[in-house]
């Protein structure tokens, strides 16, 4: 959509007006509550920090704790490859999947489709996005450009509601979802973390659907990148808590943490697999252009984003744009993750007023500001100062 279209949207202006303050608030009180948080997330930017500097060991580590506790581990090098190997796994026609930046990045929904598997997004917000054919507009909160009123509109007429009641149209997806939960053969989700140690998955939820994707159908296929990897369990229980305060919960109703296929002991102490949950687990480790990235100066510290989502709450052109600003990834930490996984650059690195309002509220501090300045300067080395400017201020009013 161009730019000044996306200005001129009344609706999405006061759909990302009620989000941002609503968030604001949450997060108010968060901190209120556990101000030890701030202190934490310190500790959390350090864990990262060093997580990167040792990711090629971490990777290592955490394959073999992974195989150790008989969870079938892949490496992928880039989307492609990710993809191949998740069609392949899969056993019959439907699949449940909960939201995921990082099958987003690989466009693994479309890629299924594509080859005739169903595929049904179990997050609320991430379901009204595959009803529009959209693309997640937050990291966190994929639907928050959308009033509730358009809401209400796309959820009826997809589970064919005539309710008005957003409680009434949730129990009604609420039910055609669990169909799809119990016929699913397989069961696709992301990780928040990833504890090499223990090779353990932390995945942080509020709706519950984590949990049914990962557990119901026979097979759980984890699509993770290799950036969110950390060493030992506190660690990643550290970086976790961090990720939902950040993203505005006090706590979150589920901390999902999956180390084994499902098992039991109960006969003879004899483990055998698959009582009530996922019988089979793969990872697939995704690389994708973080391995390179983690070796330069500079582009190394967007590694350490915890997808909290709370810089675009406070960045002035993401309060205007939305996640029309970036490609897969949004806001201005969006752009350099399109950057870092696609090669992609083009005139949304000119939309940063590189003020550095999310480096303040970024629970690791991340400097999108430098790294901005930094990419501008790789990809359009000719430019000078002014007509940088200019371009900038093309891509605000254009
Ligand atoms: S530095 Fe760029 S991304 Fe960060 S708040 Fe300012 S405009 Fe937004
Ligand atoms: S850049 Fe920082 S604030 Fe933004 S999503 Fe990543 S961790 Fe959260």
């Amino acid at each position: 959509m161009e730019i000044k279209k996306i200005l001129k949207d009344r609706k999405l202006k006061i759909a990302l007006e009620k989000a941002i303050k609503s968030y604001k608030s949450n997060f108010e009180r968060v901190i209120e509550k556990y101000p030890q948080t701030i202190e934490l997330a310190r500790e959390v930017r350090e864990i990262k920090k060093r997580s990167i500097d040792e990711l090629k060991d971490n990777i290592k580590i955490a394959m073999e704790s992974l195989e150790d506790n008989g969870i079938n581990v892949h490496f992928a090098k880039d989307g492609r490859e990710a993809n191949k190997l998740i069609y392949d796994l899969i056993d019959g026609n439907t699949v449940v999947k909960s939201k995921s930046m990082t099958s987003e990045e690989i466009g693994l929904r479309n890629f299924l489709e594509s080859n005739g598997i169903e595929v049904w997004e179990t997050d609320l917000g991430e379901f009204i996005i595959q009803i529009l054919n959209e693309k997640p507009m937050h990291v966190i909160t994929p639907a928050i450009h959308l009033t509730k009123d358009r809401i209400v509109e796309v959820l009826q007429k997809e589970i064919n509601s005539s309710s008005y009641k957003i409680q009434e149209i949730v129990d009604e997806v609420r039910k055609f979802m669990r169909e799809k939960f119990v016929s699913a053969r397989v069961g696709i989700t992301g990780a928040n973390v990833l504890s090499a140690e223990t090779g353990s998955l932390i995945l942080i939820e509020n709706e519950g659907n984590i949990r049914l994707t990962s557990t119901l159908p026979e097979k759980h296929i984890a699509i993770v990148g290799v950036e969110k990897i950390v060493y030992g369990l506190s660690d990643a229980l550290k970086v976790a808590e961090v990720t939902w305060r950040f993203a505005g919960y006090k706590m979150p109703s589920y901390v999902d943490i999956i180390s084994t296929p499902s098992k039991t002991g109960d006969v003879e102490k004899v483990v055998i697999n698959g009582m009530h949950g996922a019988k089979e687990v793969h990872v697939i480790l995704l690389d994708n252009g973080r391995l390179k990235a983690a070796e330069n100066d500079v582009l190394k510290e967007a590694l350490y984003c915890l997808r909290c989502g709370a810089c675009m709450y406070e960045c002035q052109v993401y309060q205007n744009l939305s996640g029309y600003w970036g490609e897969n990834y949004v806001g201005g930490i969006g752009i350099v993750w399109d950057y870092i996984t696609k090669g992609l650059i083009n005139e949304n690195v000119f939309c940063c007023l590189l003020c550095g309002r999310c480096k303040e509220i970024c629970p690791v501090n991340i400097d999108c500001a430098k790294i901005n300045r930094w990419l501008r300067g790789v990809t359009f080395p000719n430019l000078n100062n002014n007509q940088c400017n200019e371009r900038h201020y093309n891509c605000s009013v254009e």
